[in-house]
């Protein structure tokens, strides 16, 4: 989407729910309408913000990435490689996509692809277990890794 629009209806988001777009939230937002399909970690939003708001402390930027993932703008992402990583949540839909780890660079990708429903029907067949959600983590060597050593 386009960068202004959603910096648009994320202001929004916020002004619903009671909060104002102060400055330190806007420039983390930036980073994230920067990096639209990027999986951010908290060093990484703070280097980028630091660039043009050189007073901003990396507390500010937890605390606002905690508020803003309550919110729903943003998800916490896991990939038990001890660091928590963010995207946008730009997808209209409660489900969230899946993810590709390279093992050996850290890259995250993203998967569209996603055929998981058909499981979750078989699993709910046998009638035990109501599913509401999964979330999959393919590990493995992305293009460049596989170049260089694979
Ligand atoms: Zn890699
Ligand atoms: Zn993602
Ligand atoms: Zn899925």
């Amino acid at each position: 989407m386009e960068k202004e629009k959603l910096l648009e209806s994320l202001k929004d988001k916020l002004k619903e729910k009671g909060y104002k777009l102060t400055v330190q939230r806007k420039a983390i937002l930036d980073v994230f309408l920067e990096n639209q399909s990027g999986h951010l970690s908290p060093e990484e939003i703070y280097d980028s913000v630091r660039d043009k708001y050189p007073d901003i402390g990396l507390a500010t930027v937890y605390r606002t990435l905690q508020l803003l993932e309550q919110l729903n703008i943003i998800y916490k992402l896991n990939f038990d490689d001890g660091c928590s990583r963010y995207e946008l949540n730009t997808s209209s839909e409660d489900h969230q996509h899946h993810h590709l780890i390279c093992v050996e660079c850290g890259t995250v990708f993203e998967v569209k692809l996603d055929l998981l429903e058909n499981l979750e029907l078989e699993i709910e067949r046998e009638g035990e277990f109501k599913i509401v959600d999964h979330n999959v983590k393919f590990f493995g060597y992305c293009k460049d890794c596989q170049n260089k050593s694979h």
